[in-house]
């Protein structure tokens, strides 16, 4: 593996600090939000608000879940010596991508590529829909 010691060590940091701050977010939103709207008896307006509310928050935590699970994954290869290495094509992934990215499973051209191929789909899904025959992929 290409990540020093060091290196390693400061993402791990952050990959924790990720974690509490993502888990103290989950607090707020148990203790204060839910508790609050129990409590108080509320009128069609406001009920029909804190539904809003509510769905917005769970969108929120369904985000935040994802990317607990992505920090997980990230600890749990680093356990495995796993860390820090491409999926795609096994490379080593830079320390500056992992620092900026600390979940980053693809290496940056892989990861570009990736993102190329997406972008070509999305394409031609779109002309197809458009009734036109035109593949742009291949332009
Ligand atoms: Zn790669």
């Amino acid at each position: 593996m290409a990540l020093s010691k060091k290196q390693l060590e400061t993402l791990k940091d952050m990959i924790y600090a990720e974690r509490e701050r993502i888990m103290n977010g989950f607090d707020d939103i148990s203790a204060e939000k839910y508790h609050l709207n129990n409590d108080d008896r509320l009128d069609e307006v406001d009920q029909a608000t804190s539904d809003y509310e509510r769905s917005q928050m769970l969108r929120f935590r369904n985000r935040d879940l994802f990317y607990l699970k992505k920090l997980d994954k990230a600890l749990g290869k680093m356990e495995d010596n796993e860390y820090g290495i491409c999926e795609d094509c096994d490379s080593d992934i830079k320390f500056e991508r992992l620092r900026a990215r600390p979940t980053a499973q693809l290496c940056i051209s892989c990861k570009d590529e990736a993102e190329r191929v997406e972008q070509g789909n999305f394409i031609a899904r779109q002309s197809k829909s458009l009734g036109k025959n035109v593949d742009l992929t291949q332009a």
